[in-house]
């Protein structure tokens, strides 16, 4: 029902189901990119001719709309990024750097991995690990154990796996954070395009979105920042657009979010991301949650029933990415065979190989759902996926 508005799909018979890597974009958002380059490609808050102008409305307009897409405050909370890996990039190599112990989940990206070891952090010096329980559910008793014994800590932690769906219960983490006296970063790559948020409700400190996982162009996130945070946040980088006055003795930033947006931004994407919150707004995220969980328990249900297939959690607590191997099979053969029938889906370590080592597996099959889908893709899938182990035996 919702592919007719996605150019994507009117111009390919592709079967789509690779929407955690990226997703398609709406009508909407590719008209106002194109709309920005051809009618008025100008730098934002610089000049101050008619196409300048327009630009900065149109990218302080993104602002307003993102902070009441998540419920902020005030826009000077959000700040633009290159997407989530910049701006957990940026937080470990500012505010996160003084912490002693860094805390994060057995089901991170590896953007919440690196970023840790680059400052020469490993596994009990100076990064802890909270387990997850056979079913890949949080363990909140080793997280609050990890927290009592390093007081002066900072917790980052995925809203959503990547890899796997699960959700991590945001709100409960923050309460035990805060009651320790810890700060905590989310990475919300996999979260805002498939349920509402509400930051405030949510209590968290830092929350790292992406654009191009939530409909919107590639090259663009966003950062939401706590309020009493703001002036604790270190810039992490400086030059045109943060500075209030400069002389060659000292300079004087601006206020946030300017200080934190050094160099000009990718003014077609944000402006462009306002379009697919704009459409998501209008479709809801409640009936984006409805939709995908109908098409992810139909999903799981016809997994199941494949023969020798190994599915790693089920339906309760995730959103719609669903991991699974085929005993004795190469995932990634799978996926290739999939993909010469024009089914997209993602096989591998997903970029997160260390749960991939924690399970002793190479990697997974990811099929991951978005609202456009249908049930007649997952049969097409379902079909194909059948096809390719016959194949293989
Ligand atoms: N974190 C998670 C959980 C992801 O799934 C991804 C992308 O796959 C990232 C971080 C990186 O996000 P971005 O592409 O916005 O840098």
């Amino acid at each position: 029902m919702y592919k007719k508005d996605f150019p994507f799909f009117k111009n390919s018979s592709v079967v789509y189901l690779d929407n955690a890597a990226t997703t398609q974009k709406p009508k909407e958002v590719v008209d106002k990119v194109v709309d920005y380059y051809t009618n008025f490609c100008s730098n934002t808050h610089r000049s101050n001719h008619g196409g300048a102008n327009k630009a900065t409305k149109e990218f302080e307009a993104t602002r307003d709309t993102l902070k009441d897409f998540i419920n902020a405050p005030q826009s000077k909370q959000i700040i633009f990024t290159k997407g989530v890996t910049e701006s957990l990039n940026m937080i470990a190599s500012t505010f996160a750097k003084e912490f002693e112990t860094i805390i994060i989940s057995s089901l991170e990206h590896h953007s919440n991995i690196t970023p840790w070891h680059m400052q020469g952090r490993t596994l009990h010096k100076g990064l802890e690990v909270v387990n997850v329980k056979d079913n890949l559910e949080f363990d909140f008793e080793h997280f609050e154990e990890l927290l009592k014994n390093n007081p002066n800590s900072f917790v980052s932690i995925t809203h959503v796996s990547n890899a796997f769906g699960v959700i991590h219960d945001i709100k409960k983490i923050a309460q035990l954070t805060h009651k320790y006296n810890s700060y905590l970063l989310v990475d919300a790559a996999q979260s805002l395009a498939h349920f509402e948020v509400d930051v405030q409700d949510l209590d968290v400190d830092f929350y790292a979105m992406s654009s191009h996982k939530t409909f919107g162009p590639t090259g663009v996130g966003a950062l939401y920042i706590k309020e009493n945070l703001l002036e604790k946040l270190p810039v992490y980088q400086t030059g045109g657009a943060t500075i209030n006055d400069v002389s060659f003795e000292r300079s004087i930033m601006l206020d946030a979010p300017y200080k934190y947006e050094a160099g000009t931004q990718n003014i077609a994407g944000v402006i462009g991301f306002k379009k697919a919150l704009d459409y998501l707004n209008k479709i809801t995220l409640k009936e984006v949650y409805k939709l995908e969980h109908e098409l992810c328990t139909y999903l799981y249900t016809q997994l199941k029933k494949v023969e020798n297939i190994i599915l790693y959690n089920d339906t309760k607590n995730s959103t719609g990415s669903r991991s699974f191997n085929i005993k004795n099979l190469n995932s990634e053969d799978i996926g290739i065979l999939l993909d010469k029938m024009h089914i997209a889906v993602r096989a591998g370590h997903h970029c997160a190989q260390p749960i991939m080592k924690k399970l002793n597996i190479d990697g997974t099959i990811r099929v991951s759902i978005a609202f456009y889908n249908t049930k007649e893709d997952i049969d097409i899938f379902i079909k194909g996926l059948k096809k390719a182990i016959l194949m293989l035996k």
